[in-house]
C-alpha cells in the first residue's frame, strides 16, 4: 500500500528532488523557453506583415489616415514582439555569469517597454466594450483580455527586476526565472482561449487553443502535477468559456446557428476534448521522467569526475576549474587569496604501522579536518597525502595550527603533522595548476623540518623554481649540446698517497647560468624520474675519456661511477653498461659501480637482481655513502660489495672526539672482518689522513687530494707530478 502510494506521488513528480536534478530540469525549461521566445518572435514579425498588407494598406490606401490605421491594427502584435523579445534575451543571458553593460540595457529597454505598453493597453480595455458580441460574452473576453495584459505586466516587471539584480548586485534569481517563464506559459494559454474563442465566436475551429495548449505543455515541462494544474485550467478555463454560448454547448456535432447561419461547432465532440488534455499530459508525464532520468544519469556521472572518490572531495581537476572561476568572479580581492598545498608528514609511517585501510580512513578523517576549518573555500585532494586550498588569507595562521594540531592528535603515537606551502596569485588568470605547483614546491622547503607547518612562496623561492623548472625542461638539450660533463675527484691509496682512481661526477655547463652542480639538479632530475638521461651521458663520457686515455697512451685510470636507484628502473642500467664497455673495448676491472646506501634501504624496489648481475658481469660493486641513513648494517648484510665508501659526515669534529675516532676505526675494523675494502671521502685535512691510514683505511678520497676537475686538469696535474700514479695504473699504460 504504501509502495503504491509512493510510486504514485513520484510519477505526479511530488517527490524530493534534489538541487543538482531540479537545476537540471529548470535548465531544460530555460532552454525550450527560449525556442518559445523565437517563435513568438518570428510569429509576430509574419502578423506584423500580415496586419499591415491585408488591413492597413487597403485601407489607406482607401483614404483613412495612416497612422491610426497602423497603431489600431498592430499595436497587440508589438506587444507580443516585444515579450517574445524579452523572453529570448532573458534565457540566452540566463547562462552568463555575469551580464554585461549592453545586455543590461537591452533587458531594461525590453522589459520597461512592456510595463508601459502593457499598463496603457489595459486601462484602455478596461473602458472598451466589444459591440460585437453579447454582453457576457463581452465580459468574458474582456476580462481574458485584461488577465493576458496583467500576466504580460508582471512579465516585463520581472525582466526589468532580474535585469536590476544580475547587473547591480550581481546575483543569481532562479525564481524570477520561474516566475517569467510561468508568466509566459499563462499569457499562452489566456492567448490561446481568448481567440480560439473569438476564432469560434465568428464560426471558425478551435485550433488556436490547441496549438497554445501543446505549445506550453510539450515545451515546458515542470512537475506533473504542477503541468495537470496548468493545462488542467487551461481546459477547464475554455471548457467554461464555450459553455457560456447560448446558455450551455454540449460539444454534439450538430450544427449551431450563429447570428442565423448554421455552423459546425467543433471538429470533435466533449470526449475528443478531454482525450486531448489526457493526452496531453501524458505526453508531459513521459517528457518530465524521460528528464528526470537524464539528471541523474548526468548527475552520477558528473558527481566520478568531480569528486576524489576515497575522500569524497572535489578531484583535483574539478578543484581546479572552479579555483579559475572562483579567481575570474572578482568577487573578492585578489590580495585576499591565496593557494594552499597541505602535505602530511609522517603519512608513510603510519600507512607502514596502521595498515592500509587505517590510512585509508585518516585521509578521509584529514579531508573532513580541512572541510571544517576552510568552510569558505575551496579544497581538494590532489593525490596519496597531498591536499590543496584556494581560501581567504584571513586567520590562515591560527586554522593552520589548529588543523596541525588536530592531525597531529589524530595519533600520537606517530609523529604526524602537517606541511603546507602557500602561494599568492599573482593575476586573476593565472593557471591554477601553475599556482598549486609553486605552493607546492613552499611546502617542499620545509619538508623535513617538523616544527614548521607553513611557508610561503617569495622571491628566491620563485628564482630557484625557475631555475627547477629550466633544469627539468632543458636536460635533453643538455644532453644532446654536451653540457652535461663528467669531472673527475681522485682517490688515492692511504699508505702511500698514489692516485688509483677517480670518481666521476657529473657537472652540468649551462649557456645560461653558468656552472650548475649536482646538489641542485640530480634530485629535481630524479624527483621528475628524468636522471637516467644524465647518468647515461656522463657513463657514456665517461668510457670515451677510458677509451681516449687507452688510445693515447695517457694514464688509464680506474672511475666510479655514481648510479641512481632509479637508474635500474627507469632502464636497463647493466645493459646500457655492458654495452657501453663492448662499444669502447673497456676492461671491465677499469669500471666501478657506486650504488649509495639509501638507494637500498627502500625495500619497495628489490636490487637484488640488477646488483648480482652488476657482480657477475666483471664490475667492482661500491657502497656509497656508507652511514648517511639509517640501516647501514642490514645493507652490508643482504650485499657483497668490494668497496665501501664511507661517509664524510664521519669526519666531523674527528680532531677532538675520542668518540667519532672510535667508531670510525670500528667501522673500519667491521668492514675488513667481512672482507670489504674501505674508502673515506671528504678527506681535508692532513690529520684526518694520517688517522684514516692508521686505522687501516685503505683509500682516500677529498679535497686535500684534489677538487672534482675537467679530465685534462687532472691529467696536468699528473703531469706535473702533484699526483703520483700507483703502480698498478701504469701497468695500463
Ligand atoms: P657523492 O657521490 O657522495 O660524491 C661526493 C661529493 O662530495 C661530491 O660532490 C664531491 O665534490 C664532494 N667532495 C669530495 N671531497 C670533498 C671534501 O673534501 N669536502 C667536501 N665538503 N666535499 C667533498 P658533488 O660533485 O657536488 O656531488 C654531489 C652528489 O651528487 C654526489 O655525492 C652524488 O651522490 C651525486 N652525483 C654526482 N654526479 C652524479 C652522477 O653522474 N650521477 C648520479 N646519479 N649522481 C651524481
Ligand atoms: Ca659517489
Ligand atoms: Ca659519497
Amino acid at each position: 500500500m504504501k509502495e503504491t502510494l509512493r510510486a504514485i506521488s513520484a510519477l505526479l513528480g511530488f517527490e524530493k528532488l534534489n538541487r543538482a536534478e531540479r537545476d537540471y530540469l529548470h535548465d531544460a525549461n530555460i532552454r525550450t523557453s527560449a525556442y518559445m521566445g523565437v517563435i513568438a518572435v518570428l510569429l509576430e514579425i509574419w502578423m506584423l506583415f500580415r496586419q499591415i498588407f491585408y488591413k492597413v494598406i487597403p485601407r489607406v490606401e482607401a483614404g483613412a489616415e495612416p497612422f491610426g490605421q497602423f497603431v489600431k491594427y498592430t499595436s497587440k502584435y508589438w506587444l507580443f514582439l516585444l515579450i517574445g523579445l524579452g523572453l529570448t534575451l532573458f534565457c540566452t543571458y540566463q547562462r552568463k555569469k555575469k551580464i554585461s553593460k549592453g545586455q543590461f540595457a537591452a533587458l531594461m529597454t525590453v522589459g520597461g517597454l512592456c510595463v508601459a505598453y502593457t499598463a496603457v493597453l489595459s486601462l484602455e480595455s478596461f473602458t472598451r466594450v466589444s459591440e460585437s458580441v453579447t454582453p457576457v460574452m463581452a465580459n468574458i473576453m474582456n476580462a481574458m483580455l485584461v488577465s493576458i495584459y496583467v500576466f504580460l505586466f508582471a512579465i516585463g516587471v520581472t525582466i526589468v527586476a532580474y535585469a536590476w539584480l544580475r547587473y547591480r548586485k550581481n546575483r543569481r534569481v532562479v525564481f524570477l526565472e520561474h516566475l517569467a517563464i510561468i508568466g509566459f506559459n499563462l499569457v499562452c494559454l489566456a492567448f490561446g482561449v481568448y481567440v480560439s474563442y473569438s476564432d469560434f465566436w465568428g464560426g471558425k475551429e478551435i485550433i488556436c487553443f490547441l496549438t497554445m495548449v501543446i505549445y506550453v505543455g510539450c515545451l515546458l515541462i515542470y512537475r506533473p502535477y504542477m503541468t495537470l494544474l496548468i493545462l488542467g485550467a487551461g481546459f477547464w478555463a475554455f471548457h467554461a468559456v464555450l459553455m457560456t454560448y447560448q446558455g450551455g454547448l454540449s460539444f454534439a456535432p450538430n450544427d449551431v446557428v450563429v447570428h442565423g447561419i448554421a455552423r459546425q461547432v467543433i471538429s470533435g465532440d466533449s470526449v475528443n476534448y478531454w482525450t486531448f488534455f489526457i493526452s496531453l499530459s501524458t505526453i508531459c508525464f513521459a517528457i518530465y521522467h524521460g528528464r528526470l532520468s537524464e539528471a541523474r544519469k548526468s548527475e552520477a556521472l558528473i558527481r566520478t569526475a568531480r569528486r576524489d572518490r576515497l575522500t569524497d572531495l572535489y578531484s583535483y581537476r574539478y578543484f581546479t576549474e572552479r579555483a579559475e572561476e572562483r579567481m575570474r568572479s572578482a568577487e573578492e580581492p585578489l590580495s585576499d587569496l591565496i593557494y594552499l598545498f597541505i602535505d602530511v608528514h609522517n603519512f608513510k609511517a603510519f600507512n607502514d604501522q596502521r595498515g592500509f585501510e587505517e590510512g585509508n580512513r585518516f585521509l578521509v578523517a584529514v579531508g573532513g579536518m580541512i572541510a571544517e576549518l576552510f568552510p569558505d573555500s575551496l579544497y581538494a585532494r590532489q593525490a596519496d597525502d597531498h591536499y590543496v586550498a584556494l581560501t581567504k588569507t584571513e586567520a590562515l595562521p591560527t586554522r593552520l595550527e589548529e588543523l596541525n594540531r588536530r592531525v597531529h592528535d589524530y595519533d600520537p603515537e606517530i609523529r604526524l603533522g602537517i606541511n603546507c606551502g602557500g602561494y599568492h596569485p599573482a593575476g586573476r588568470e593565472e593557471d591554477p595548476r601553475v599556482a598549486i605547483d609553486r605552493a607546492r614546491y613552499a611546502a617542499k622547503t620545509i619538508r623535513n623540518r617538523f616544527q614548521d607547518i607553513y611557508a610561503e612562496y617569495d622571491e628566491a623561492m620563485s628564482r630557484a623554481y625557475h631555475r627547477r623548472l629550466y633544469i627539468v625542461n632543458n636536460v635533453e638539450n643538455a644532453v644532446r649540446n654536451g653540457w652535461i660533463v663528467p669531472f673527475y675527484q681522485p682517490v688515492v691509496r692511504a699508505d702511500s698517497g698514489k692516485l688509483c682512481g677517480c670518481e666521476a661526477l657529473a657537472r652540468w655547463m649551462d649557456p645560461v647560468y653558468g656552472q650548475l652542480y649536482p646538489n641542485e639538479f640530480i634530485p629535481v632530475l630524479e624527483e621528475y624520474r628524468l636522471i637516467h638521461r644524465l647518468d647515461r651521458a656522463i657513463f657514456e663520457a665517461a668510457c670515451r675519456d677510458l677509451r681516449n686515455a687507452l688510445d693515447g697512451g695517457l694514464p688509464v685510470i680506474p672511475v666510479s661511477l655514481n648510479f641512481s636507484r632509479l637508474d635500474f628502473e627507469l632502464m636497463d642500467a647493466v645493459g646500457e653498461l655492458e654495452a657501453l664497455t663492448a662499444r669502447y673495448a673497456l676492461p671491465k676491472e677499469l669500471i666501478h659501480v657506486e650504488v649509495t646506501e639509501s638507494a637500498l634501504a627502500d625495500d619497495f624496489l628489490k636490487l637484488d637482481e640488477a646488483l648480482n648481475r652488476v657482480k657477475r658481469s666483471g664490475y667492482a660493486l661500491w657502497l656509497d655513502d656508507f652511514g648517511s641513513g639509517y640501516s647501514s648494517l642490514n645493507v652490508l648484510k643482504d650485499y657483497e660489495f668490494d668497496m665501501v665508501k664511507i661517509d664524510m659526515r664521519f669526519l666531523q669534529n674527528l680532531e677532538n672526539s675520542e668518540k667519532a675516532k672510535t667508531l670510525l676505526k670500528c667501522v673500519v675494523e667491521l668492514a675488513d672482518q667481512i672482507h670489504m675494502q674501505t674508502l673515506t671521502e671528504g678527506v681535508e685535512t692532513e690529520a684526518q689522513a694520517r688517522f684514516l691510514k692508521e686505522i687501516g683505511c685503505s683509500r682516500l678520497q677529498g679535497y686535500l687530494f684534489g677538487r672534482p676537475v675537467p679530465r685534462d686538469a687532472l691529467y696536468d696535474r699528473i703531469a706535473r707530478g702533484e699526483l703520483i700514479l700507483h703502480s698498478s695504473i701504469s701497468d695500463h699504460a
